[in-house]
């Protein structure tokens, strides 16, 4: 029986707090984990190759078939196992449910003409976006001024996938347009660190935009997350070239933990943070300007002091209110550690997870911010296997359409 977007919410989000036991002999032709920004295991690094993320309901139509990443733990009591050549996953509450593995991307095997492979410089993420990191490194790691929960330099230390932190526009556009070459793609993600000044990786990727010369009857929506650039004019720049949404991520809702835990981000300043993202509201237009989050850490005081989630939920939800309110659509990451940040590991509460985000969808979904054609916040349920904003804004959009309203449409 085909799941509800509520049931798998809840599934999804204890897959991302409990990681995955993935066994070694996980049957198919999947798409093998290629880390991509941050590590995702908890930090064992398995030797062996496993999926990179599980689809829950594979019977679901195009843009409605719900992705989970899967983070490699041993310990896990959530399992991906062989059930007579039928990848099945078991666990706590489901007893066991055949699933299906995202399947490998054609572009996986193509060389560039450097003769590397095109899966180490673009990634497949969950089953229809591309996603380019063309610098794996932070500028604040240098000044020690990097967001307290970040791995970015670490993780790609111990699992880069490309040889350098940076990578060129050159070898990331020849990368996209051999990616391109298949029809799967119906989005773009571009992700990075931080160059020392924000409007260098506002220029980097407006240029990667404009080299890689997108097929106007092939519609890829392209997004980018980057540190607000200095100047607004950068922000048209990137428009210009293309781009069709942005997030400049405040991580920290309240001043004084952004302060406190994004002290790079705090030198360019709060204020400046949520006006530049205004401004990207009225260059971009409602609908496509974001702000990540990070729940589970918005009340942290200090290491090893358990979080109090009735107090973490409620920042949160003001967090969301105030700025649904400014035009602004947040997303959230659970927090999550392999181990290598100063904030170490934190237990998030399960349960409390799940009612943040069910509420966090009603709020959005009440917004009416999100464009109609998107079964989620930022593209789909299809797309995002790392996060649940998507899966919460579609188990709140399909209750509505039960009591009258239309519901998300694959997109
Ligand atoms: S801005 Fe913060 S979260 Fe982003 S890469 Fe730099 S340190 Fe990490």
């Amino acid at each position: 029986m085909q799941m509800s977007f509520d049931e798998l919410l809840e599934i999804k989000t204890r897959l991302l707090i409990n990681g995955v036991n993935a066994q070694i002999n996980v049957p198919g032709t999947w798409k093998e984990r290629t880390e991509h920004l941050y590590q995702h295991d908890s930090g064992e690094v398995p030797v062996f190759s496993y999926p990179q993320e599980i689809v829950l309901s594979p019977e679901a139509g195009v843009g409605q078939k719900t992705v989970v990443n899967v983070r490699y733990r041993r310990a896990s009591p959530w399992k991906l196992i062989d059930r007579g050549g039928q990848p099945t996953l078991t666990g706590p509450s489901i007893g066991e449910i055949p699933v299906a593995l995202a399947p490998r991307p054609n572009f996986y095997s193509r060389k560039l003409g450097t003769g590397v492979v095109v899966s180490q410089v673009v990634q497949m993420l969950g089953l229809d976006a591309l996603g380019v990191i063309p610098n794996n490194y932070c500028a604040y790691f240098a000044e020690r001024d990097e967001c307290r929960f970040c791995e970015i330099e670490p993780s790609y230390r111990e699992v880069g996938s490309y040889p350098s932190m940076r990578k060129s526009v050159d070898v990331i556009s020849e990368g996209l347009r051999a990616a391109l070459a298949d029809d799967d793609a119906k989005h773009l993600v571009i992700t990075a660190g931080n160059l020392k000044k924000n409007d260098r990786t506002a220029t980097v990727y407006g240029d990667i935009l404009g080299r890689v010369g997108f097929d106007s009857s092939r519609p890829v929506y392209r997004f980018g997350s980057l540190m607000a650039p200095e100047s607004h004019e950068r922000m048209e720049y990137m428009h210009r070239q293309g781009l069709d949404g942005v997030a400049y991520n405040l991580e920290f809702f309240r001043e004084d933990q952004f302060t406190k835990l994004a002290p790079g981000k705090a030198k360019y300043g709060r204020k400046r943070l949520m006006e530049a993202l205004e401004y990207a509201r009225d260059t971009f237009g409602n609908g496509h300007v974001y702000t990540n989050l990070v729940y589970g850490v918005q009340s942290w005081e200090h290491s090893g002091k358990p979080i109090d989630f009735g107090k973490e939920n409620a920042i949160c939800l003001d967090a969301v209110e105030a700025l649904l309110d400014a035009g602004i659509l947040p997303l959230f990451t659970i927090y999550h550690t392999t181990g290598k940040n100063s904030m170490g590991r934190i237990s998030i509460d399960e349960a409390a997870a799940i009612d943040f985000h069910r509420e966090y969808g009603r709020l959005v979904a009440a917004s009416g911010l999100v464009p109609s054609n998107r079964t989620g916040v930022l593209f789909n349920v299809s797309t995002i296997s790392n996060h649940v904003y998507n899966d919460a804004f579609a188990a709140a959009f399909a209750a509505s359409e039960q009591s009258g309203r239309s519901g998300p449409q694959s997109g």
